[in-house]
């Protein structure tokens, strides 16, 4: 880990911030880069294998918490994971993600 401020990612991200990567999230779906990611037609989070047009562009740093629309910070989301990250708590989709990864699931 570089010692970056890592603080600074989880404060509320500025309009014009959030106005820009998400424009900039809207270049990357129509890239090669993210066509490949969908045609592997899995959800980053929970590995089920999901087709490509009911994955959805998913920012693992919101946006709105300073994340930004690039290759290392935008993954493939199935719509379960994807309201489920919308409506828990940072802690508590570490949780989800955690129950996820333990061999066996849930
Ligand atoms: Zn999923």
């Amino acid at each position: 880990m570089p010692p970056e401020p890592y603080d600074q990612y989880f404060e509320a991200a500025d309009a014009d911030h959030v106005k820009r990567e998400k424009a900039k999230a809207r270049e990357l779906r129509l890239s090669a880069w993210w066509k490949n990611q969908l045609g592997r037609g899995q959800c980053h989070y929970c590995g089920q294998r999901v087709q490509p047009q009911a994955l959805t562009m998913e920012h693992i740093v919101p946006v709105v918490r300073g994340g930004r629309s690039t290759k290392g910070n935008v993954v493939t989301c199935c719509k379960a994971c994807n309201s489920q990250k919308k409506y828990l708590l940072p802690v508590e989709w570490a949780e989800y993600m955690e129950r996820l990864r333990r061999p066996g699931g849930a």
